[in-house]
């Protein structure tokens, strides 16, 4: 079954031909680390861990490389340090541990490589020598520019016109530009800025442009070409465009074969801004909401199409995953060892259509409902399949029956105060903690070997 994406370089759904199997690269710009990340900031790396498992499936574990960076240095890093007067490291440390820890509650598998910039600053630097030899790249007055009239075909991603390119670019010729498109590879330091966020270069103190940073890290990890490039839909312009002009100009070959985009994520219908008040962090989100149910949410929609972020899809995420777990514990027998169901691999091979594959997974749930008891391993064993590709239903269904842990921790606290209660006979104290727990939807099941729970 081949494996087709839709490429936004060639605005088509393409067979995806990996350059070697035997090594298949994907990248995926990863966060600035200086806050929180929103739950739109999750799309992207749950969305193509959707891919790396599929290509994982498909090449071999151990055939498939991908890198995901994180940018610790960056202008907000450097006013979040200044505002806090804390030193960068400190703040970049915290936020990306914060950051692995969110992702990773969803149920992301952790990349191949996760390069930082602050370890590249070398290829960054020698990236940009090559392009001011080459002729696509002059000094400024504030650094070294990228010339974009030097490259034929710039543009080429976004298919945008020159004047669109140059109003989002920044309108005004300042910093020594020739053209009001060109844009920063490397940034001279300003006075007053930190030690730690200031590199020497052949053009004086100060530090790399973020679009070379990716440039110079996907290169280092992967390669001159790569076979995927992915990140959200605002990526395209200027980001992954100038991502392109610095690594084709430099290397003279394709800096990747296949771009993939992400839609954006509305929250109840609106943009997600903080002037609406209306931002959704995934560290809060963490705390009302199971990781899975939120990695099903967000997998509810194709990632190319707009995602409505809302109350109802959580809950109706959760009854979906208590339904799945609920066929999975009725199956009180051993997994056969078996394949994901075509249904489901058809769906994802068809541009990672995820709703598609979960609308399949559900039919399967059903099916399985309904089967003889001889059949229950192969269902389960497909149910399982379909699920750790799509990263999901993993959990032993009694615990996930049971509630997350730390609530369970609580319930089984308060089932212990039961028994205490009732060795003591004080059987009021224990009649009282059964029927509240009764009100909750929780059963007590006494038994020879003492008192156990479960949801009803
Ligand atoms: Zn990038």
């Amino acid at each position: 079954m081949d494996i087709r994406l839709h490429n936004t370089l060639t605005r088509e759904k393409q067979v995806f031909s990996p350059q070697n199997p035997q090594r298949v690269t994907m990248y995926v710009c990863g966060p600035t680390v200086y806050s929180y990340a929103h739950i739109g900031n999750a799309r992207p790396p749950v969305a193509f861990d959707v891919l790396f498992r599929l290509l994982r499936a498909r090449y071999g574990a151990d055939h498939v490389v991908y890198a995901s960076n994180i940018t610790d240095v960056d202008d907000k890093i450097i006013a979040a340090a200044a505002e806090t007067s804390r030193p960068i490291a400190e703040i970049t440390e915290l936020y990306e541990r914060i950051y692995r820890e969110d992702v990773g509650a969803l149920g992301v598998i952790e990349p191949t490589h996760r390069p930082h910039a602050t370890d590249h600053i070398g290829g960054m630097i020698e990236m940009i020598e090559t392009l001011v030899k080459k002729g696509h790249a002059y000094p400024g007055n504030d650094g070294v520019l990228f010339d974009v009239p030097s490259m034929a075909d710039y543009g080429k991603l976004s298919g945008r016109n020159r004047e669109d390119m140059i109003a989002g670019a920044r309108v005004e010729v300042d910093g020594g530009k020739k053209d009001p498109a060109d844009f920063a590879l490397w940034k001279a330091a300003k006075p007053g800025e930190p030690k730690e966020a200031r590199w020497d270069s052949p053009w004086g103190e100060g530090r790399p442009g973020w679009h070379v940073e990716c440039s110079a890290m996907a290169k280092a990890v992967l390669g001159e070409t790569i076979d995927i490039h992915a990140g959200g839909l605002d990526l395209i312009f200027p980001h992954h465009e100038n991502e392109i002009a610095q690594s084709e100009c430099a290397h003279g070959r394709p800096m990747a074969n296949y771009w993939l985009h992400n839609g954006f994520l509305a929250m109840d219908s609106e943009k997600m801004s903080k002037s609406l008040g209306n931002v959704k962090l995934i560290h809060d989100l963490l705390k009302g909401w199971d990781g899975e149910v939120l990695r099903l949410a967000l997998l509810s929609a194709h990632y190319r199409g707009p995602l409505d972020f809302t109350e109802a899809l959580l809950n109706q995420s959760k009854a979906t995953l208590d339904r799945f777990y609920n066929a999975l514990r009725r199956m009180d027998v051993e997994a056969a060892d078996v394949s994901a169901p075509n249904g489901v691999m058809s769906a994802l091979c068809d541009d990672l259509n995820t709703p598609l594959a979960l609308a399949e997974l559900s039919a399967l749930a059903t099916e399985a409902n309904k089967a003889e008891p001889a059949d229950w391993p192969r269902f389960k064993g497909q149910i399982l399949a379909a699920g750790a590709l799509l990263g999901l239903l993993q959990r032993d269904p009694e615990d996930w029956a049971r509630g997350d842990a730390s609530e369970a921790d609580v319930i089984d606290a308060r089932v212990a105060a039961r028994v205490a209660a009732r060795k003591a006979k004080d059987f009021a104290e224990a009649d009282r903690i059964r029927k509240e727990l009764v009100a909750e939807g929780i059963e007590i099941m006494d038994g020879p070997d003492g008192s156990t729970w479960r949801r009803v």
